[in-house]
């Protein structure tokens, strides 16, 4: 195919694809999914080999939130069944984070429901931050708490913070159709303020919430124009008590065809396979392989993951390797950027020229997600790790 030879090209030049080719990736067919995944294939070996980094996550605090995120079991008027807790003691977070080294994770996400943290909320994250790093030389930390005010993404890195994730989860155009109380532009300013401080950045998307195809090149492009270091790549899990409970959309091809245009679109990004690739992608959750270069180990924030011991395997079986503590993820370019901690909340080459792509075509993509299911029965709420008395999931 054309499309994928040029995509495969830009890829390896860091050149930005136009958002037409970006949504001919999404509206190729089920017949070329191998095709697609070879030739983004190809783009993520030229930058990340078959490294794969593992992520580990810790919620240190545990729904009860006061925003309306509709794809969210922890907020406002959530009746999902899932674990509610209050800030876990930094020697418990420790705890549960030293337990996702221990499995192999490379990287410990601390996340906390939440619009945004108070001043003493920060103090209290840099106090885990300090224990987590005392008990694991090397680990990455980055920190998830909500939106950002004035000063706190600085304390954070003085505290230790390697980087700050806040996604932006939908396009610009529909996320007041998922969130009433806030806005796509408060997400932008967090990201830029963790860039400004020196953080790297880490921000993504969740797919399958009924958005269109033009929204999710919206969303990657808007993500490119940011220029994060990480981009998790999400897909919905639609948990009963939420109002997204009914949306199905996905199908393990068009999962993978999202990744594809994701790593076309952002070529040296670490793109991290996030929450949903067990129930969206299932037995295909392989190939993303050749497409994400990351992952999360064990289970997410609210939901369980497949055991951390089948993660391994399952990277080991399809030729990848875990990525040690001694390898720096990111290309040389990238990673001297963030070590820098140039602050400019830009991108150096790749993304300035995200604003001059061409119009999105009207209708590409249509009916991709034919064929989705209701698979209520890979959906479990977690019941063990952070804020419970039973051994992680690592
Ligand atoms: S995504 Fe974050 S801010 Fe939104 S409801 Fe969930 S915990 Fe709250």
């Amino acid at each position: 195919m054309d499309l994928l030879t040029t995509l495969v090209d830009k890829g390896l030049r860091r050149e930005l694809p136009t958002r037409d080719e970006a949504l001919a990736v999404l509206a190729t067919s089920d017949d070329d999914v191998l095709d697609v995944v070879a030739a983004a294939g190809k783009v993520r070996r030229q930058w990340f080999g078959r490294r794969v980094k593992l992520n580990y996550l810790v919620n240190l605090k545990s729904g009860l939130c006061p925003e309306d995120c509709s794809y969210c079991s922890q907020r406002l008027g959530s009746k999902a069944e899932i674990l509610k807790y209050t800030w876990l003691k930094p020697e418990e977070a420790a705890a549960a984070a030293t337990a996702g080294v221990a499995g192999g994770a490379k990287r410990v996400c601390l996340v906390a429901s939440g619009r945004g943290p108070s001043d003493r909320d920060v103090d209290r994250v840099s106090r885990t931050i300090e224990a987590i790093k005392e008990q694991n030389e090397g680990v990455e930390v980055c920190a998830c708490l909500g939106l950002l005010s004035g000063g706190q993404a600085e304390r954070l890195r003085e505290a230790g913070a390697d980087a700050y994730n806040h996604n932006l989860n939908t396009s610009e155009a529909t996320y007041g159709d998922i969130c009433t109380t806030h806005e796509f532009s408060d997400r932008v300013d967090t990201v830029q303020q963790a860039q400004a401080a020196g953080l790297s950045a880490c921000s993504g998307l969740i797919a399958g919430m009924g958005e269109s195809d033009e929204d999710l090149v919206d969303v990657v492009f808007a993500l490119r124009a940011l220029d994060p270091d990480s981009v998790p790549v999400n897909f919905l899990i639609p948990f009963e008590g939420t109002p997204l409970a009914k949306e199905w959309n996905l199908t393990p091809r068009h999962a993978l065809r999202i990744l594809a245009m994701v790593r076309f679109v952002c070529p040296d990004v670490e793109v991290r396979l996030a929450g949903g690739r067990e129930v969206h992608l299932r037995s295909m959750q392989p190939l993303a392989l050749h497409l994400a270069n990351s992952i999360f180990l064990g289970d997410y924030l609210t939901s369980e993951g497949q055991a951390g011991r089948a993660d391994l395997e399952m990277i080991a079986d399809a030729g990848f390797e875990v990525e040690g503590t001694d390898t720096v993820t990111l290309p040389e370019h990238r990673a001297d950027t963030a070590a820098a901690g140039c602050g400019s909340g830009r991108g150096c080459a790749p993304c300035d020229d995200a604003g001059s792509s061409e119009p999105v075509a009207a209708g590409a993509g249509a009916g991709a997600g034919a064929g989705a299911g209701a698979r209520t029965d890979l959906v479990a709420v977690r019941r063990r790790g952070a804020g419970t008395d039973l051994p992680p999931n690592a």
